[in-house]
């Protein structure tokens, strides 16, 4: 069995999934071709805290699954990239780095959104991603640093049981806490001492690209951390408003001032996309039509620089474009488009918005706390395991309730001859509940 099959079973056998909020399968990856492997250390939303805990945490087992993806695919260049901030605070990380054979650290500015993968490798490759590409396209592979250091644990037969997750914003203690997958998002804020206020709202993800959530929820393989904020905060209105309300104020109030696509990542890098001219075809038809500046809405990635810091005007291009994207999909139209050979723009560096311009801009500036790691892993009674905590088919439930199940223990299966993960138990416990969309464990 060659290196890369190796590892792409220990992978899939241990549920690894990209961790930085995509969920995308990690074993299908090994099974690429590149010449560069890509640690995305970048932390790129305001707040967030966990990729720097296991970064400060597990220097060597981050490096070691580095090294190991890179073999895997055969790369020559094996490149962490880490934001200055951030790199500052971890003279473990550098030492590890150093230490290696063959690893490069790359430093990235402080700046949003440093970790979207396209524009994470053009910076360290000076190579652009194709419209509607993938990195694995211009030979880069690109790994979310925990999912790296998961990496690492599958190869020695360990899977994916727990993972940092921050706790920020209106809580005693901003903490990242070391949580067994699964664990209800009220338990985390315990373990931040608790929210501050009476009401408040919780955005599951980052200030920019999370949602709202419930505290009923569970945590799952890809949530980085939760941020509780007043329920009068602007990022709290911002994600109650409905489609129809962000698509009359766009109609009513957009004056084409084109400071939405002056400031789109994806834009400077040479994509397609051009949101004011998105919401101008939109004037009369939210219709999911194939003009082109309505299919540019599969070029977006959704960051939201766009709605929450470049336009004047309260206006949600972002919002539209994921609405169009969405419906697009579901009337069958394909991304038409492809363009390769991009250059980007040259004015592009002096358009990237440092990070304290924009926690400044979002309300968030005092409640940039270290949110230091917890000494002691999270203990939760009970876990609910989602079968789809990652793309592709869900997991079908491995066990019965009634059984037992230890730490490690899978409770999900991959469907035959579909691309998805394992799910395992994160406590050691009783199985009370299965249906086909989660497995609830009670710790014995
Ligand atoms: S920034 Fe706002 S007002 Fe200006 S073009 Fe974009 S959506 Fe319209
Ligand atoms: S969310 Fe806005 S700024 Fe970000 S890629 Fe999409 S259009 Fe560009």
């Amino acid at each position: 069995m060659t290196v890369s099959a190796n590892l792409s079973d220990a992978i899939r056998a241990a549920g690894v999934v990209g961790a930085g909020g995509g969920g995308f399968p990690t074993h299908a990856k090994v099974e690429g071709e590149a010449d560069t492997l890509l640690a995305n250390g970048a932390e790129c939303e305001p707040l967030l805290r966990s990729d720097s805990a296991i970064m400060r945490a597990e220097p060597e087992r981050v490096i070691g699954g580095l090294a190991l993806m890179r073999d895997a695919v055969g790369a020559e260049r094996a490149v962490l990239a880490v934001k200055r901030k951030n790199l500052d605070g971890l003279p473990e990380l550098r030492e590890a780095a150093e230490a290696a054979e063959g690893i490069e650290l790359f430093v990235l500015d402080n700046v949003y959104p440093a970790g979207d993968e396209f524009l994470l490798v053009y910076e360290a490759t000076g190579r652009v991603v194709p419209e509607g590409g993938l990195p694995v396209d211009v030979g880069v592979v690109v790994n979310n640093v925990t999912t790296l250091a998961q990496v690492a644990d599958a190869r020695e037969g360990r899977p994916v049981t727990h993972r940092f997750v921050t706790v920020q914003g209106e809580v005693k203690r901003p903490v990242t806490v070391w949580a067994p997958v699964g664990t209800q998002l009220s338990v985390l804020l315990d373990a931040a001492g608790g929210p501050t206020l009476d009401e408040y709202s919780v955005i599951a993800g980052g200030p920019m690209m999370g949602r709202l959530a419930d505290i009923t929820e569970p945590t799952d393989k890809t949530l980085a951390g939760i941020i509780v904020l007043p329920n009068s905060h602007h990022l709290v209105s911002v994600r109650k408003e409905t489609a129809g309300h962000a698509l009359k104020i766009a109609r009513a109030a957009c004056c084409q001032c084109m400071a939405c696509t002056e400031l789109c990542p994806r834009a400077l890098l040479g994509h397609d996309l051009q949101p004011h001219r998105t919401v101008r075809a939109i004037q009369h038809s939210m219709e999911a039509s194939e003009h082109a500046h309505v299919t540019s809405a599969y070029l977006c990635c959704e960051c939201g620089m766009c709605e929450l810091f470049a336009c004047p005007l309260e206006i949600r291009p972002r919002r539209i474009l994921s609405e169009l994207k969405a419906e697009l999909k579901r009337r069958g139209v394909e991304n038409p488009h492809r363009k390769t050979g991009l250059d980007p723009d040259a004015v592009r560096q002096y358009r990237q918005i440092p990070s304290a311009r924009l926690l400044q801009r979002l309300g968030l500036s005092r409640y940039d706390a270290p949110a230091e790691a917890a000494a002691d892993a999270l203990s939760a009674g009970r876990v609910r395991l989602l079968m789809r905590q990652h793309i592709g088919a869900a997991a079908v439930p491995a066990v019965e309730e009634g059984d037992s199940v230890l730490e490690g223990d899978v409770v999900g299966e991959i469907p035959a001859g579909a691309l998805g993960a394992r799910v395992h138990a994160s406590v050691s416990g009783d199985v009370t509940r299965v249906s086909a969309s989660e497995v609830v464990v009670e710790r014995r």
